[in-house]
């Protein structure tokens, strides 16, 4: 291949795809490997799923592109019908955006006209947790809590107040024990007393942790004490469901595991699942009417509610109920867990794993007492994707502690995964451990 003309975050050059079918991909040379991360927790339903591909060729050879002020669609209205059956009773209005960061920016946005129609013009603050990735746009970045992202922007965009993560495995404390996350939502309900109950609009976090703290699962209590936090003092609960909704848990959203419903959702990622750029804002019919007949939500992206984009959403929708696909993330997740859970024996730079269905990470640390994370300076998960991706298995790493240390791998397979590539997987996974052991271990201590 010549130069390539492209730029994103690095100038580190990658394979060159060439196709890619269930959870295999192959670049133009031929090389096959495992999308052990589903992309960026994208491909739920794995690639060229041949229904899809179907349902989008159907709809392509009707229209492409229908612009949303002048024409409903029928996928749109079918898929916002679909999407209301799967979220919790009275969220019965979807509004269609093209990403995660759109689907957030969207949920801030209606919370924040929805105070402004019914007279509360003084909330205007979203506390959110610390950290968290809620998107790169100016207004999700200013809730994101990861400073060598937000930083560089700051003051174009004001950073929102932020809470700790419950980060219970960090710690020392019991993540089954409901006083852990009382504990936890206590420093929310503190924030809002420190900022003026009066000011504060929303909070918005990840029921189950993505990229920025690695598949965290919340402490018990927590999801039911900050519901009831919120309620307390005016503040609406926006759930950003744009990595753990779409049914990769094992349910369709992350929240349904403690059954907590929240007045806004964000969506996206698995939603369109890698087939169309497609994501969603849901909420409460108590937020959406008082803002529609006040003149209507002052908000949207051209590209929004594309039939297209609805079209491959609702054939992904439907091929998970088909293919019980939500149930099988669960089991096959439950092993792949397990199996990780076992690599804590071997490999003594493992402390924690977490997470639930398909959506699960292992976090390095140099010392399991301590849980104190590897040297900065070994640029562990880095190097730790690069000899998973030598060995053909793509898996997902980012930073977890707010500084520039403390590293974490997230494996997330489609949730079509089979007990013998849960297999295949942990081959390639451990033949790429036993390298990093080699690079690591006389950076441990002994
Ligand atoms: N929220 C969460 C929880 C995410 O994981 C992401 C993407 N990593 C976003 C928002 C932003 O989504 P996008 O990259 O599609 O804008």
């Amino acid at each position: 291949m010549s130069k390539s003309h492209l730029f994103y975050q690095s100038d580190t050059s990658r394979p060159v795809l060439a196709e890619a079918r269930g959870i295999y991909m192959w670049d133009v040379d031929g090389r096959r490997y495992i999308d052990g991360s589903s992309g960026a927790m994208v491909s739920n339903i794995g690639h060229s799923n041949p229904n899809v591909l179907e349902a989008m060729r159907r709809q392509m050879e009707k229209s492409t592109f229908g612009y949303r002020l002048h024409f409903e669609t029928e996928p749109g209205e079918h898929l916002a019908a679909k999407v209301a059956s799967l979220t919790p009773e009275g969220m019965e209005k979807v509004f269609f955006v093209s990403g995660g960061s759109e689907a957030v920016e969207s949920a801030i946005k209606l919370a924040r006209q929805y105070a402004v129609t019914v007279g509360q013009r003084s909330r205007w603050k979203v506390i959110s947790r610390a950290p968290s990735y809620h998107g790169s746009t100016l207004g999700a970045l200013a809730l994101t809590g990861y400073d060598p992202l937000t930083r560089p922007f700051e003051p174009m965009m004001q950073a929102m107040p932020k809470v700790p993560a419950p980060r219970a495995y960090l710690d020392g404390l019991d993540i089954d024990d409901p006083a852990t996350g009382a504990h936890y939502a206590a420093m929310l309900e503190a924030k809002i007393l420190e900022e003026g109950p009066e000011s504060v609009l929303a909070f918005i976090h990840e029921p189950v942790g993505g990229a920025s703290t690695g598949a965290l699962v919340p402490p018990a209590g927590y999801m039911q004490a900050v519901r009831e936090i919120c309620d307390r003092h005016g503040v609406l609960l926006i759930h950003d469901e744009v990595m753990s909704g779409g049914g990769r848990t094992g349910l369709f959203l992350g929240a349904d595991h403690w059954g907590v419903a929240p007045d806004i959702i964000a969506i996206s990622k698995g939603f369109g699942a890698g087939y169309a750029p497609l994501g969603a804002m849901i909420a409460h019919d108590r937020l959406v009417d008082p803002v529609l007949k006040g003149g209507g939500f002052m908000h949207g992206h051209t590209y929004a509610g594309n039939p297209l984009a609805c079209a491959a959403g609702l054939a992904v929708l439907e091929e998970i109920e088909a293919g019980a696909m939500m149930d099988n993330a669960a089991r096959v997740g439950q092993r792949l867990k397990s199996r990780l859970g076992d690599l804590m024996q071997r490999y003594s730079f493992i402390g924690d794993v977490r997470g639930k269905g398909l959506l699960l990470a292992f976090e390095f640390v140099s010392d399991r007492r301590t849980m104190a994370p590897l040297p900065k300076a070994l640029n562990a998960y880095h190097h730790f994707v690069e000899m998973a991706y030598a060995e053909g298995l793509i898996v997902y790493s980012r930073r977890t502690r707010n500084g520039l240390e403390g590293d974490h791998i997230l494996v997330c397979p489609p949730m079509i995964t089979t007990d013998e590539q849960v297999e295949e997987i942990l081959e390639m996974l451990t033949r790429a451990l036993d390298r990093f052991e080699a690079k690591v271990s006389p950076a441990l201590p002994r």
